[in-house]
């Protein structure tokens, strides 16, 4: 299906490629003269067709265009989804008979590497929302029907989706967030509202987390899927933000929405252990996208300050600067590696809270390292508007905020080392 959706969107099928690269021997296609990129020994020829496909809608469909929506604080999200759902690239690792690729989340995750090209970190973010942080419960718990209503025009890119977790007072602390869905007859009416939302001005359904019961904390929480056209539902302001500008983020609020209790994902008061559950994919998603953006920031440092002439010389020539990039380019192969690592576990089923958790604090770290760095050797130019690496290092500084602050995930990493605090 997503081949053929691919073939009408003029885009080489990364499967047909693969059937081309099959035929060719393996002594003739392995050429032991080429270096061997990072991630060749872990990854098929399919991974690197699909990267290939992915690679052409950037150039063509987004790169181009980038500019304009950070200029308009919004990128065309309907638009963009459906050309990415066509090429089957919202549901990279979701069941076929969703009109997924039904392939594993290492796929999932050369795709978030891939986007990384993207020349600003809004767009990104926001496909990531759509393909593996709104809908990984909803694939997995969700009903059949539930899945047909929301998850295939998701993958398909004829829905906007977003993830309502935090709200005005709760970000970090998930557990003590206010809004409500009481069940009256066969709806629940959902009250109160939610913040910093991801697509929210734009999304047709939001992935929402909320209060069913007054049991605890953990166990007093679902997830419903929402559809944002509802009567109630009002979206209070597009937030201005220092970076990730060609994403618009919203603040939501909700007046006695009535939504059909068939929409519950799974099962009630399980909504906080599904959403914990749906960070790790978030997490590691989230790591991925980094890389590349990274990689992409030193090598036009690199580029910059080989031609910047100043003493007399290249800035690069200067062992400061040419060891800290070599110094940055071995961290990021470091924080790749525990990324591969961890998703390797966390296709075969292992719980990687902690992997991911490690992968997520790193990425927000090395993120903010290496764009102050880069920055610096860029001069007054960096402090432009009109550089990459000035954007980047608005965008990225997000990383080690959102999705869990860095706070956080060394409390989860504390929380597996068993090095928490106990009552004494
Ligand atoms: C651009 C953007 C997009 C976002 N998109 C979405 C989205 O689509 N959906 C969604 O639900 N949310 C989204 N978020 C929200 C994001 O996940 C939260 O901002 C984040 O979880 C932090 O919560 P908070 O902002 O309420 O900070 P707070 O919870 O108030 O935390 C403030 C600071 O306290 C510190 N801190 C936290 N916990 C600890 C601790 N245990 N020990 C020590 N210090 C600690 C950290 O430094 C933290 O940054 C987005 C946020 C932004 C900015």
């Amino acid at each position: 299906m997503a081949v053929w959706c691919a073939v009408r969107a003029g885009l080489r099928p990364w499967s047909s490629r693969l059937r081309r690269f099959s035929q060719i021997s393996s002594a003739k296609s392995r050429d032991l003269q080429a270096p061997l990129e990072p991630d060749s020994l872990l990854f098929s020829q399919e991974h690197k067709d699909l990267k290939e496909s992915l690679r052409k809608i950037i150039d063509k469909e987004i790169n181009p265009y980038i500019d304009k929506w950070e200029e308009d604080e919004q990128f065309p999200a309907h638009k963009i989804f459906k050309i990415l759902g066509q090429a089957g690239f919202l549901g990279v690792d979701k069941p076929t008979e969703y009109g997924g690729m039904g392939l594993d989340f290492s796929y999932s995750i050369v795709v978030a590497e891939e986007l990384g090209n993207i020349n600003a970190g809004g767009v990104p973010m926001a496909i990531g929302v759509q393909s593996n942080m709104a809908t990984p419960a909803l694939c997995r718990f969700g009903s059949s029907e539930l899945k047909k209503q929301f998850l295939v025009p998701t993958i398909a890119g004829d829905s906007v989706a977003c993830l309502g977790v935090s709200e005005a007072g709760a970000g970090s602390d998930v557990a003590s967030i206010h809004t409500t869905a009481v069940r009256k007859g066969d709806d629940y009416v959902i009250n109160g509202g939610k913040m910093w939302i991801t697509n929210g001005c734009q999304a047709d359904w939001m992935c929402l987390l909320a209060n069913t019961s007054d049991a605890p904390p953990h166990r007093n929480k679902s997830l419903i899927c929402l559809p944002m056209k509802l009567p109630g539902v009002h979206i209070n302001k597009k937030i201005d933000k220092m970076g990730m500008k060609s994403s618009d983020t919203a603040q939501i609020f909700f007046e006695d929405v009535r939504v059909p209790c068939r929409f519950l994902i799974g099962e009630e008061g399980m909504g906080f252990t599904y959403q914990m559950m749906q960070f790790q994919e978030e997490r590691l998603w989230g790591t991925a996208s980094v890389l590349k953006q990274l990689e992409n920031v030193v090598q036009e440092t690199i580029d910059y300050t080989r031609q910047r002439k100043i003493f007399n010389q290249p800035v690069l020539y200067n062992q400061t600067v040419h060891f800290r990039l070599a110094e940055l380019t071995t961290e990021i192969e470091l924080l790749r590696a525990l990324l591969y690592r961890s998703v390797a576990l966390y296709i075969k089923g292992n719980d990687v809270t902690k992997f991911a958790s490690m992968c997520k604090l790193k990425a927000g770290r090395l993120a903010r390292e290496a764009t102050d760095s880069c920055l610096q050797f860029w001069g007054g130019m960096g402090f432009t508007n009109e550089v990459l690496v000035s954007r980047l290092y608005r965008d990225m500084r997000l990383v080690s905020i959102g999705g869990g602050a860095d706070e956080v995930m060394l409390s989860v990493i504390c929380k597996y080392m068993d090095i928490l605090p106990k009552k004494m």
